[in-house]
């Protein structure tokens, strides 16, 4: 008994010595990233965006947008972020400058702690929301490259659950409008910019090139709703999915009955900006167009998605004339949206990154860390 006993304990030991000696280790065990004694570094630079066509909306033309560009920088990792700023949301380049000046974020050791960090932003001064989505934006590249794991991983998202795209195309003549149509076959649904006052004209232009549907808006360029709800049963019948911002923004009360009436959902952008605004709108418009440049970056947008799917509104995810970096960071929560207009990247001819792609249409996304880009 004894014997055995002493064999079984030996036979224990054994096991144990040929466990702990596997061979040589190839691999590290996980462990959790401990912040070092580094300090985070904010570095902001300006930079123009140059458009490959004249951009004509409802309430202006323009040919190219003032962005400033900047990075976080920590421990040897850098994490890319960006302001665009077409003129119409009130920021430039000097006001984003002179806020990000403002920004110290050498008092954080940890890239991590986003609540707080974030929150220290956003209390700096109000607005400045681009300048604000800049920090978020290069804060949340920067962690997912620190876990070395693309952002729609960290959330849980699949990759094949991104939408398709759609490509703008602006108010113009028929026959330019005709030329931007042929130019843009390899998509599988087009925006068209409607407004002023030749909106079946420019549809007919479309529709003359191509079958595909087509979201349409208006930039608040309607003014009396009910040839707006009249516009809006001819567009349903032209293959038109949802229609933009019919009416100007302050039109809450017409707003609301259009979306009563409409046959086609109705999406509010220029009306919506901050997470709040979602409740506020449920009823007045069927969904709201989530951009980086008005909710301040990835963490709220990701938050007004949650609400507005909790009030049973629809979700689409737009942009502005930007790089492939807002670009590739608003297309890492794609998978959770109904529709995407996020083709910012591809209305320039000086991106200075290389990130999510559009295949036949559709938006894909790389494996790279972060928010998928890289510097080209
Ligand atoms: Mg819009």
């Amino acid at each position: 008994m004894k014997t055995s006993r002493r064999n079984f304990v030996k036979t224990l030991g054994a096991a144990a010595v040929a466990v702990s000696l596997p061979g040589p280790v190839t691999s590290k065990a996980p462990g959790i990233i401990t912040p070092k004694s580094g300090r985070l570094k904010l570095s902001f630079w300006k930079y123009n965006l140059k458009l490959r066509h004249t951009f004509t909306v409802a309430e202006y033309s323009r040919n190219s947008t003032p962005d400033v560009l900047c990075k976080i920088e920590y421990e040897g990792y850098t994490g890319y972020g960006e302001a665009s700023l077409p003129p119409y949301l009130g920021e430039t380049q000097d006001s984003v400058v002179k806020f990000l000046s403002k920004v110290d974020l050498s008092q954080f050791n940890d890239p991590f702690r986003r609540e707080e960090i974030l929150d220290y932003v956003a209390n700096i001064a109000e607005h400045n929301r681009a300048a604000k989505a800049s920090v978020d934006i290069a804060l949340h590249d920067l962690v997912g490259k620190m876990l070395n794991q693309p952002l729609y991983r960290i959330w849980g998202l699949s990759k094949e659950k991104t939408p398709y795209t759609s490509f703008t195309i602006g108010i113009d003549k028929p026959d330019v409008v005709k030329m931007k149509t042929k130019e843009a076959a390899g998509f599988r649904v087009l925006k068209v910019k409607l407004g002023r006052g030749n909106d079946k004209e420019m549809i007919n232009a479309v529709r003359s090139v191509t079958d595909v549907p087509l979201y349409v808006d208006v930039n608040q360029g309607w003014t009396d709703r009910k040839k707006a709800l009249d516009m809006i049963y001819w567009l349903k019948e032209q293959g038109v999915i949802f229609v933009e911002q019919p009416l100007p923004k302050e039109r809450i009360d017409d707003m609301a009955w259009l979306t009563a009436h409409s046959p086609l959902p109705t999406m509010a952008d220029e009306a919506f900006q901050r997470l709040p605004d979602v409740a506020r709108f449920k009823d007045v418009y069927s969904g709201i167009n989530i951009k980086l440049m008005k909710s301040t970056g990835l963490f709220e947008a990701k938050k007004m998605i949650t609400v507005a799917r909790a009030l049973d509104m629809k979700v689409m995810m737009g942009c502005m004339t930007e790089t492939s970096c807002a670009v590739s960071a608003a297309a890492q929560l794609s998978p959770l949206v109904d529709w995407a207009d996020l083709d910012g990247n591809l209305l320039i001819t000086n991106d200075v990154y290389e990130g999510v792609k559009v295949v036949d249409g559709k938006l894909v996304l790389n494996d790279l860390p972060g928010i998928g880009i890289k510097p080209v």
